[in-house]
């Protein structure tokens, strides 16, 4: 036995969560009539939030039909960014609920790096306000951290609690769904200075599985991150009364591929969904909401707490299609091959925004923030990278096309 296949091993016995495991009920719900069927309270902060929560990430200045959608059909929690859409995501929402406040909770972020100070993340916080047309969000991330130096910058914490008293803030938060994850979730939540954690979390995380694919094709398929840790910091997370928010639900949202696949009135998108709110230790899940008929769609899977008879097979089959391209997030493995230091990981995920999602404005704008920093991918000739993802994604091909496919002007 291997050291990977040792490790999974371990992972297969220390996680419960896992699908296998969870409760399968007979009937897919229909999707006609489609509405929230479950409000949860968030953790210790009070609020009770649609389950199935609407994620701003892609919406643009003149799509606030889909906010009002989401409203009427029951959603109360929207979450945006000031860098979402280069701020027309919080422009959007703050049109279409004017006048709903009180019936609403929203949240944004900002990147606070290591070095920032109070000022200036206050000055991001109040332009998020403006624009979401408000004088306070319920909840505000310290975006996308991937790095334990960001938690621990003194004038963040400052920050904290100078707008919590000046009522500008509820909560505060870290959103991570890339390398050190785990490490930086467990300092958030060891230091008791988040309320709630918003996280990368789907079924390609899954032991359960990854165990099946083993079982059916007896081989090695190694088509699922083993993500061990991932359950134990959810776990440690709703023990500390931290409030606990999914993304990245459905492992780069490629929907139109499963579309033939799809039986029962129990599409891909409901199944990953259910997996993830299966996991008690998960209050409530986000995902960007781009038509009307995706938001009916993701409804769908409102109210469940277990997975259907027909979840399995679509999501065994998605994994299967797409797991080879796949950056796992919160994986990180392959960092160290990279003598260079490209953060591997962050450059496909900027990569997943563009070819994935379709959406190459979005995946320019969080390219940027890494400072572009795939080039050196341009001048590597030895390539160390090569095969350094066990899960079979060609970093070395991949890094250095999302570098031109992301600069280019
Ligand atoms: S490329 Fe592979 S090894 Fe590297 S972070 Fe992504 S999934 Fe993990
Ligand atoms: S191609 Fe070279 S520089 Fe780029 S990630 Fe791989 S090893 Fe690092």
């Amino acid at each position: 036995m291997n050291r990977r296949e040792l490790l999974q091993l371990g992972a297969l016995g220390t996680v419960g969560a896992s699908l296998g495991a969870r409760r399968a009920s007979a009937q897919p719900p229909q999707r006609a009539g489609a509405h929230v069927r479950r409000y949860t309270p968030l953790g210790r902060t009070g609020m009770k939030i649609s389950d199935v929560s609407f994620g701003a990430s892609m919406l643009g200045a003149n799509q606030g039909d889909l906010v009002r959608q989401a409203f009427d059909l029951g959603i109360n929690y929207f979450d945006s960014a000031e860098s979402y859409v280069g701020g027309a995501s919080e422009t959007a929402i703050g049109a279409a609920l004017s006048g709903k406040r009180d019936r609403v909770y929203l949240t944004s972020k900002t990147w606070a790096r290591p070095t920032d100070r109070r000022d200036s993340i206050m000055a991001a916080l109040e332009a998020s306000l403006r624009r979401l047309r408000t004088d306070y969000v319920d909840v505000y991330f310290n975006h996308a951290v991937n790095d334990v130096a960001r938690l621990q910058n003194q004038e963040w914490h400052e920050f904290v609690a100078r707008a919590k008293q000046q009522g500008k803030i509820r909560f505060a938060g870290m959103s991570g769904h890339a390398g050190r994850l785990i490490e930086c979730l467990d300092h958030a939540l060891d230091s008791g200075r988040v309320d709630v954690i918003l996280v990368a979390y789907n079924f390609g995380q899954d032991p359960g599985l990854y165990q099946r694919f083993k079982d059916q094709f007896s081989r090695n398929l190694d088509l699922i991150a083993q993500q061990p840790d991932l359950p134990r910091v959810l776990a440690k997370a709703k023990a500390k009364g931290v409030g606990v928010v999914a993304m990245k639900t459905l492992m780069g949202a490629r929907l139109n591929d499963m579309r033939p696949f799809e039986r029962g009135g129990a599409t891909f998108a409901q199944a990953a969904f259910r997996w993830v709110l299966s996991d008690k230790n998960v209050d409530a899940l986000i995902v960007s909401m781009t038509g009307r008929e995706q938001i009916d769609e993701y409804l769908g899977a409102s109210g469940s707490r277990a997975a259907v008879s027909e979840d399995l097979p679509l999501l065994r089959r998605y994994a299967a299609m797409n797991g080879a391209a796949y950056c796992r997030p919160g994986c990180g493995e392959c960092l160290a091959a990279c003598p260079l230091g490209v953060p591997i990981d962050e450059v496909l995920r900027a990569r997943m925004y563009a070819v994935d999602y379709g959406r190459p404005d979005i995946a320019r704008s969080e390219y940027a923030l890494l400072g572009d920093a795939a080039s050196p991918c341009l001048r590597c000739a030895a390539r160390p990278c090569q095969a350094a993802c066990p899960h079979g994604v060609p970093i070395d091909r991949l890094t250095a096309a999302t570098h031109r496919l992301l600069t280019r002007v």
